[in-house]
């Protein structure tokens, strides 16, 4: 096979299909190929994505938001405390309208975003690169099983370990966070209200998020923190002991958890790429970044991402411009370098604060949390920069475009 495209998409996971959808959407004269074909291990991901505030008046723009929404649970209120200490903040609650953000289960998102991307008329399915990319003048080479695919420009979005970011040879900065994330689905005795809590502890945070209910079930997502051996020390404890030790390390006013289901381990690192961007290339998504998940950050900078990216794309198509030419694409990199910094500041500063036991840094903690739950203008800024609303949102398609 062989197949000459504008934009061709290698990846299979959220950000493929959600640079397919931005992209379609802001470029409808363009023929995209999204390199990959259907992911089998999408059903089976254990991750669950908090999508914020910002992420929801993208995916507005993309025209797929009423989809999720009635698969996503509201985040009315967010709890933030230390194990064993008294300070709390809360940041709610907030009425439905105004929530901080949606869960939504990873292979429901995946779902829903292919389906969206399957009835773009200008986005085609087309099996995965199967070697290295050759970028020239004015194409990027790609080999895909027997034939190949020429692309003006080529989106890398193909994951943490991204073979085709090592194919071309881009380094990255990584770190090894020497903990694990033990995921699990809980069924609960009461209903969660929406509320998702934050709760760090000595050995890292333990997050609980609201999922949709199912078979009338309330349920909400675990995602709790551990040095490696006690992690997989809980995933081969009996369910019952697991459970015990669970609700010994919940937060006060968490819902009182009756069931967890079968948890999953994902060991926690920071990628980031030396080079996000170079003639006929991007890279996407965990590629080019792949942050700590405590504070839900990762996928919802992904969108702003590829938001601009479709907005760049689109503001120089509109003069003439060549979407792989790199003075478009180092444009586009300049407008998210302040947005990214920040992004995996946060995400590792976080962590990193609470881990430290020091007396002086115990009490900074629990001022900070007393001023973040008393002063309404300091909860505002967090929640805003939590939510990724901190910045003016990219326009995907001109602001009076109807979809
Ligand atoms: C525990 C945890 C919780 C998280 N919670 C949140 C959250 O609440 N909010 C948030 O914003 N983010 C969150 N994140 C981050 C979020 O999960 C990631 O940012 C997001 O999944 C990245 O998607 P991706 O498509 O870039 O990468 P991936 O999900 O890794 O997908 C890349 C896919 O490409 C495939 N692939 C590999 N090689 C090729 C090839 N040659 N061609 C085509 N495809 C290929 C891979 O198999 C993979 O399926 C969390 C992460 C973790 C670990």
């Amino acid at each position: 096979m062989n197949a000459a495209v504008d934009i061709a998409i290698a990846g299979t996971g959220h950000t493929a299909l959600t640079a397919a959808l931005a992209l379609a959407r802001a470029l409808p004269q363009r023929r995209i190929a999204l390199l990959g074909g259907a992911d089998a291990a999408a059903s089976a991901d254990p991750r669950v994505t908090a999508l914020a505030a910002g992420s929801r008046e993208i995916f507005t723009q993309l025209g797929i938001w009423p989809a999720l929404a009635a698969v996503a649970a509201p985040i009315l209120d967010i709890r933030i405390d230390e194990h064993g200490a008294p300070a709390r903040a809360s940041l709610g609650p907030v009425a439905a309208a105004d929530a901080f953000g949606h869960v939504i289960e990873n292979p429901v998102f995946a779902a829903a975003l292919a389906t969206a991307v399957a009835a773009l008329p200008n986005v085609e399915r087309l099996p995965a690169v199967t070697g290295t990319p050759r970028p020239a003048a004015d194409h990027c080479a790609l080999p895909v099983g027997e034939g190949s695919v020429a692309a003006r420009l080529l989106i890398v979005a193909d994951g943490t370990d991204s073979p085709l970011r090592t194919a071309l040879g881009i380094e990255v900065e990584a770190r090894d966070y020497g903990t694990t994330a033990l995921l699990a689905t809980l069924e609960l005795d009461a209903p969660h209200g929406g509320l998702a809590c934050e709760h760090f502890t000595p050995s890292g945070p333990l997050a609980l998020l609201p999922l949709p209910a199912r078979d009338g079930r309330e349920r909400m997502a675990l995602v709790w923190v551990l040095p490696p051996p006690r992690a997989a020390e809980l995933a081969a404890a009996s369910p019952q002991r697991r459970l015990t030790e669970l609700r010994a390390a919940l937060p006060p006013g968490a819902a009182p958890v009756s069931a967890m289901g079968d948890p999953a381990l994902v060991p926690l690192r920071r990628i980031r790429a030396c080079e996000s961007v170079r003639s006929r290339l991007v890279l996407a998504g965990n590629a080019a970044h792949s942050l700590h998940p405590v504070a839900g950050q990762g996928f919802n900078l992904s969108v702003r991402d590829l938001a601009a990216l479709a907005q760049t794309l689109r503001e120089h198509a509109a003069v003439g411009g060549d979407p792989g030419d790199l003075r478009v694409l180092a444009d586009y990199a300049r407008r998210r370098e302040r947005d990214q910094q920040r992004t995996l500041m946060f995400s590792e500063a976080l962590p990193a604060l609470f881990a430290r036991r020091e007396l002086p840094l115990r009490l900074g903690r629990q001022l900070g949390l007393l001023a973040l739950d008393r002063l309404p203008p300091l909860r505002r800024a967090v929640a805003n920069f939590g939510a990724g609303l901190s910045l003016p949102a990219a326009r995907v398609v001109d602001a009076d475009a109807r979809l």
